[in-house]
């Protein structure tokens, strides 16, 4: 059954918001500052807030919840990998879900989206010939293409240290300032240089940026025109070990294939050992403790290393179509604004190694964040009045490979990014017992995050912010490649805070299994405090909108012009 505390909502809603909320109004979205594009939806924010209500614990059927972990994380779906009969049977398991609960298709006639990807494998990597050394691959550096080429092969290349790699017009910041390095090699430092300051005034200080991850690096190189990047690895701002990087970069991985074979992407994305990277710079006269420190502060300036780089290899590339899924259940008022609850369907698959083989059966990750889908899903449709907006429920592809579905959604998206309210996804939930907090991933980044206090406060919790910021989680689930194309987007992640062992021992591991043990209390209140923003996000009067300035909030602003225009 569907309830919510406070009925019927539309009459009511003042009323029974005003005790609880006056606390959270009073700090809430109203005092931001906001681009005058969105003044209107500011003021509808500012006083719908308080028509926030709880959906109550009882409308969440936890028998049937733990019915579909135990099915998705069972070794019959070969811990759903991309492109394997796992995912056969788990795109067929959501389809039959979302028919059975009345849901439309989100694509046209259709619940799933063919997401095409390539599988490309690097093969006969020759040594990095770079600055009279040769470096070998694997122990002293990586080098993949995602472009789709049978060989591949960087000669003479100019090499420069462009610090950062980092172009940020928000926070004043540009290591490509007049620079250009069409067709050559640049060598960058990994995270940011607030990370490696600790300095709060520089980017976000020890919290990481989006500027701070390797896809950015990668992404930005290649709107610069580089051919080659080469990060160069350290274990503390990268946040793992070199063995992480070589593994990762060494095997098999999943791409997106776009119409130009990707070739506006860098030729090289690469990696350099610490050790390696000290010894290029010695061997060019420069010492790489001093650069580094230069590239952390205010005016650096690339240097050429008056070097070329040179290397080649071979990939073994098979294409193949992948599938994400949604289904939405239709707005009353306005069904072209949509408000979307998402949670990524893959996981690592089954793997084949020295003769045995190991299922990756990934129950918390991220099996439970599907069936929360599914569960919470079950519990709007059986609302009787239905919602103004629509509510879309998606599973999407290759995830753990790189965001990969979510990606090609955001770029091929079934309405108008600019149509899209809010985006929120499930990555792992809180298995075991309640809690009195929920965790926020990123800061003062979304009026969002207003909204989430708002409802955790109608259940008497408190938020409490990522622990790890460095680690940069909000950048690495799905919702960040809606919020990369300016879709307001939000992480609900406990996966590994509750349990302080998931991360060291189950994380991403075999035995991130189902257990009989699990209480569901904090998938109860989890799903009841989603339920309560849909509700209100689906009424049809909010939309949430970008605090600080950044690359997504652009996106926004021009995706709602171009819509203002029509
Ligand atoms: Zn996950």
């Amino acid at each position: 059954m569907f309830t919510y505390l406070c009925k019927p909502y539309r009459a009511f809603s003042f009323v029974c918001a005003a005790s609880v909320l006056t606390s959270t109004l009073m700090t809430g979205s109203a005092n931001a500052e906001v681009p005058a594009s969105n003044l209107a939806s500011v003021e509808s924010s500012a006083t719908t807030n308080s028509k926030m209500m709880t959906l109550s614990n009882a409308s969440i059927d936890l028998d049937v919840y733990r019915q579909h972990v135990k099915t998705l994380a069972s070794d019959e779906f070969e811990g759903r990998g991309p492109l394997s009969k796992g995912e056969e049977k788990t795109v067929d398991y959501l389809v039959t879900q979302y028919k059975k609960l009345g849901l439309k298709p989100a694509f046209g006639d259709s619940y799933t989206q063919a997401v095409p990807l390539a599988k490309i494998t690097p093969k006969n990597i020759s040594s990095l010939k770079i600055g009279g050394l040769d470096f070998s691959a694997g122990s002293e550096f990586t080098a993949r293409t995602q472009r789709i080429v049978n060989d591949y092969s960087l000669t003479n290349s100019d090499v420069i240290f462009v610090g950062y790699g980092i172009n940020a017009p928000e926070y004043n910041w540009n290591d490509y300032a007049d620079l250009d390095v069409k067709g050559k090699t640049v060598v960058m430092l990994v995270n940011d240089p607030g990370f490696a300051s600790k300095d709060p005034e520089l980017f976000q200080g020890n919290a990481m940026t989006y500027y701070g991850r390797w896809t950015y690096k990668y992404e930005e190189a290649a709107r610069q025109g580089a051919e080659a990047v080469f990060i160069i690895h350290e274990t503390m701002p990268a946040g793992y070990g070199w063995g992480v990087v070589e593994n990762s970069n060494s095997n098999t991985k999943f791409s997106l294939v776009d119409d130009d074979n990707n070739a506006s992407q860098v030729g090289v994305m690469g990696w350099l050992h610490l050790n390696a990277a000290r010894q290029l710079f010695e061997k060019v006269g420069m010492d790489y403790g001093e650069l580094k420190d230069k590239a952390s502060k205010p005016g650096f300036m690339p240097i050429a290393l008056n070097t070329k780089a040179s290397l080649g290899f071979t990939n073994t590339i098979e294409r193949a179509e992948s599938q994400n899924v949604a289904g939405i259940l239709e707005g009353t008022d306005k069904p072209e604004e949509w408000v979307m609850l998402h949670a990524h369907w893959d996981h690592l698959g089954k793997v084949e190694k020295n003769g045995q083989t190991t299922i990756y059966n990934g129950a918390v990750d991220n099996a439970s964040g599907v069936a929360g889908v599914i569960t919470l899903a079950d519990a709007l449709s059986k609302r009787e009045e239905g919602f103004a907006r629509t509510l879309m429920f998606s599973a999407f592809t290759a995830e753990e490979t790189g965001l990969l579905g979510a990606d090609y959604f955001a770029n091929n998206p079934p309405v108008p990014t600019s149509n899209m309210v809010a985006f929120l996804n499930i990555d792992g939930m809180n298995v075991n017992d309640d809690v009195d907090y929920i965790l926020q991933y990123g800061e003062s980044y979304l009026s969002i995050e207003d909204d989430l206090a708002t409802a955790a406060a109608l259940q008497g919790r408190t938020v409490k912010m990522d622990p790890r910021p460095q680690n940069g989680l909000f950048f690495r689930s799905d919702h960040f490649a809606l919020a990369k194309q300016g879709v307001p987007s939000i992480l609900f992640m406990s996966l590994g805070d509750t349990d302080p062992s998931f991360i060291a021992k189950r994380y991403h591991k075999a035995d991130d299994d189902y257990l009989p043990s699990w209480t569901l209390g904090g998938v109860q209140q989890d799903l009841s405090l989603i339920g309560s923003m849909l509700n209100y996000y689906a009424q049809g009067d909010v939309w949430p909108y970008w605090k600080r300035d950044s690359d997504f909030k652009d996106k926004r602003t021009q995706a709602m012009e171009v819509k203002k225009a029509k």
